[in-house]
Order: C-alpha cells, then structure tokens, then sequence
C-alpha cells in the first residue's frame, strides 16, 4: 500500500511516496521539495460535472499531481486531527492552539509565503488545497484560512523586514495566530467611517476604540487593527493607518466570545483599546494609507469567500445525493422520485457554472490579473449559490436536515455568513455596478 505525506523540514516542504506493507511496515519513502515538484497542467483531468463525485481528488486543469499528493495529505489532516475534535470546539467556541501548530507542521499555514520570509512558497493552487478540504471537512472551527490568507499577506506585502522576520516565522510555525480588525460596532460595510483613533505621542501612537466580530479574535497573538491616524485628512480614507496590536499589551482587552448562530467553533469577538501605546514600529506599511492597503487586500479575501463557497456547495451536494439515495419513502429510495432528479440536476449545473467562473478567477488571480469587481462577482454569486443550495440540500434531508447531528444542518447554519462578512453582497454589487458605469 502507498501512502503520501507532506512534511516541513526546516523551510522545505517535503512532498513524498511512502510504501508500506500489509503489516504497516515502511518498505521505502520518496520526497522531493514541493517547490521543485511542479509539473505540467494536465488535459486530461475531468471537470468537476464529470467527475464521479464533485469532492473526488484528481480532478480539474487548474490542478496538477502534486496538488492531489497534497491534498490528501491535508483532506487526511482534517479526517483525523479536525473532525474527532470539532464537536467538542463547538462547545467551547474555539479549536485548540494545539491543531494550529499541527497544520503547521504539514505544511497548511502560510502555504505560500516565500521561503526568504520563512515559509516554502508553494503556489496559489496549493492554497486553494487548503481552502476547499476545509470546506469538504464541514469544520468551519479553524481560522487557518484567515490567518494564512488574509492577515499574513498584510504583513509580507506591507511589513517592515523587522516586523516580517519577527512576525511571519512564528505565524508559519502557527506559534503566533493573527486576525483582522477592521469592523467596528458603528462601522462595517462603510469602513471610512471606523472611529478607532491613534493619536501621535512622540515617536509613539495612542490607540483608543473598539472593534466587533473578530475572527480568531480570542485566540489571537497579533491583530493588524485599522484606526484613523489623521482626523483633518481631506477625505476619511486619507487618514486611516494600520497597526500590529499584540496580544496582552496594555489596554488591549479582548471581551467574551460571541454567540453566534454558526461558525460554532470560530472564536469571534469584541476587542476594547484603552490608551494602548504602541511604538513606531507598530504601523504596518504607510501613516495614512491603510485605506488603500485595504483596498489592495480585500479582492484576495472576496475570491476566498467565494472559493470556500464553491467549495461549501460540493460538500452539500455530495452529502444531499448520498442522503437521498439511502432514504426511503412509498417504498423507494427519495432519489427515484422526479422532482428530486429534477432538483439535483438544477444544483449540480448551478454548482458546476460557478465552479467553473470560480476556477477562473483563480486563474487570474495566479496570474495577477483578477480586478475587484470580478472578485466580487465571485464573492457575491457563489455565497448567494451557497445559501440557495443550502436551503435546498437542507430540504431534500426533510425533518434531519434541521436536526444538529446532520452535517447538512451545521452546513446551512456556517453558510448565512458568507453573505455578509468580507463586505455585504450589496457592497458587492456596488462595486461592480460601479466599474460598469464608470467604464467609457
Ligand atoms: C462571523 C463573522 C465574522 C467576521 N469576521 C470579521 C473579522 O475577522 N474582521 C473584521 O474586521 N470584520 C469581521 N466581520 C464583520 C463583517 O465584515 C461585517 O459584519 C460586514 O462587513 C457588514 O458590516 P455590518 O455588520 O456593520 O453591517 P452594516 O454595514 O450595518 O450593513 C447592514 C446591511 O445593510 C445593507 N447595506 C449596507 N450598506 C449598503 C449599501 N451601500 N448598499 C446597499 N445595502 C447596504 C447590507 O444588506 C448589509 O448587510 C465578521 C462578521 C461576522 C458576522
């Protein structure tokens, strides 16, 4: 039997071949550094409508062999280190810092981060590994994605060499947890109007405010915080800055953990800032240009969201036709009735239209060509697609749809957000609506 594996040794990622007899003896082990594995798109691969199963690894041309190697590892990571612990997360509303330096150890933190920055540069597809067998484990407890995704690329992009060599190591090793805290009680969708102020104190800052719904929040040792720098600027977003807050400085409180509707596992919370003094070297990128290191950000968080979403919506399908072959009414399986065909055929085309504007996002995005509106168009229809067919695979389970021991039922809770967070869906539509009108 073979089996494969990713391991970090030192900066390398490893990604290997293990042969094992039937007595679970090692006969021999191959591995080469992933970096050096890359290997031709492959045509032949079938897309996710002809594929066997929508979840089946092997699949699709964005992807190639390498990327299946390491996403069993991580779709293996998730089966035996996530899923026997979700439940018990749930009810303490957070994971443990344990699985966090685990990941890290196969290699799923800061997958891309370069190697002369600490991580092993792997490229954008085996990000999207991470992204999608989170989606496929139904544990949304694990704010790896975030952390990897969205608050580590502040730092590499806009960080100091001091702040990336003292931060992004121990984020990589999943030793040090960040979150993002943009979102203030007042302020969310209209991020111009954050009222967080950090006032000049000598070659320090003074930080006052308070943040809402922050992801990792409670777990989290570094917070890249948004707060205004600069009150008299000629527009609001002339003069907002960005920080890096650590855990246990003074004045900074992290509150209770919010009770959500899902996410159940995600610890997210409420954050005071009392005359915290930060030093110089706590800005992160230019005084009064946060805004714009935002704007730079965001599309990458919006294809996220809308991967994930994709992503979400394979899982509850797969569930819903496994579900309904099984179940039995008028003395055949759900699944020989029309109308169940009919619904199934109408979620797969839907799904495998948005797989397929979504694989070519991500395409863009590898190549740095993904704008903002077609990041949006991502975000805003493949969450929409994934509170529809979440509604609707809910549906087809009947009455254990609704019951909490259904993964499909913990599916439709975590789904309702996507449509919020990382901008609203109507922001969404703003912002493209605007690059339509704008366009000569
Ligand atoms: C579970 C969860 C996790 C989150 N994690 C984070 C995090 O880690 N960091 C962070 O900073 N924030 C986070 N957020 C906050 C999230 O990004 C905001 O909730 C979101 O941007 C919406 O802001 P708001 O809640 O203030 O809604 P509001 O801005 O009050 O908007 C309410 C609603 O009004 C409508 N609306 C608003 N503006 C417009 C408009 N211009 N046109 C049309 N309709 C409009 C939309 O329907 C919108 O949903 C999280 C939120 C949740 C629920």
């Amino acid at each position: 039997m073979s089996t494969t594996f990713v391991k970090k040794v030192g900066t390398t990622c490893l990604l290997g071949l293990r042969n094992v007899s039937a007595r679970g003896q090692v006969l021999s082990v191959a591995a080469r550094p992933y970096s050096q594995a890359r290997q031709p798109v492959s045509s032949v691969r079938p897309e996710t409508s002809s594929a066997a199963t929508m979840m089946d690894i092997g699949t699709r041309r964005i992807f190639n062999e390498d990327h299946d190697i390491f996403r069993r590892s991580v779709r293996r990571f998730y089966q035996e280190e996530v899923i026997p612990h979700h439940k018990e997360w749930e009810k303490e509303g957070q994971v443990s810092r344990e699985v966090w330096e685990k990941a890290a150890e196969q290699g799923m933190l800061g997958v891309s981060t370069p190697a002369e920055h600490g991580g092993i540069g792997a490229d954008l597809f085996s990000r999207v590994v991470t992204w999608e067998e989170q989606m496929y484990s139904n544990c949304s407890g694990p704010g790896f994605t975030l952390h990897s995704d969205v608050v580590m690329p502040y730092i590499s992009n806009y960080g100091s060499e001091e702040q990336i060599k003292r931060f992004i190591p121990e984020m990589h090793a999943g030793k040090c947890i960040g979150a993002i805290a943009m979102t203030e009680p007042g302020a969310g969708s209209d991020l111009q109007g954050v009222k967080s102020y950090a006032k000049r104190d000598g070659s320090d800052w003074i930080l006052n405010g308070n943040k809402v719904f922050i992801s990792n929040g409670w777990m989290a040792d570094v917070v890249v915080v948004v707060a205004v720098t600069d009150r008299e600027a000629k527009s609001p977003a002339h003069g907002i800055s960005l920080f890096l807050v650590e855990s246990g400085a003074k004045g900074f409180q992290k509150a209770r953990k919010l009770e959500k509707i899902g996410l159940k596992a995600q610890d997210t919370v409420e954050m005071f800032f009392e005359d915290v003094r930060l030093p110089a070297d706590a800005l992160l990128g230019n005084a009064n240009q946060g805004f714009y290191h935002m704007m730079n950000e965001l599309p990458q968080e919006r294809l996220v969201i809308g991967a994930q979403a994709i992503a979400g919506c394979e899982f509850m399908f797969e569930e819903t036709r496994s579900y309904v072959t099984h179940r039995k009414a008028f003395g055949k399986t759900i699944a020989h009735l029309q109308t169940v065909q009919h619904k199934l055929a109408e979620l797969k085309t839907e799904i495998c239209v948005g797989r397929a504007f979504v694989d070519n996002c991500l395409l863009l995005h590898a190549e740095k060509r993904l704008d903002t509106a077609t990041a949006s168009m991502a975000k805003y229809w493949a969450s929409d697609l994934q509170n529809k067919v979440a509604t609707e695979c809910l549906q087809l389970h009947g009455g254990w749809g609704y019951m909490w021991e259904y993964p499909i039922a913990k599916a439709f809770v975590d789904a309702r957000v996507q449509s919020i967070y990382g901008g609203a869906n109507e922001i969404m539509k703003e912002l493209i609506g605007r690059s339509i009108v704008s366009r000569k």
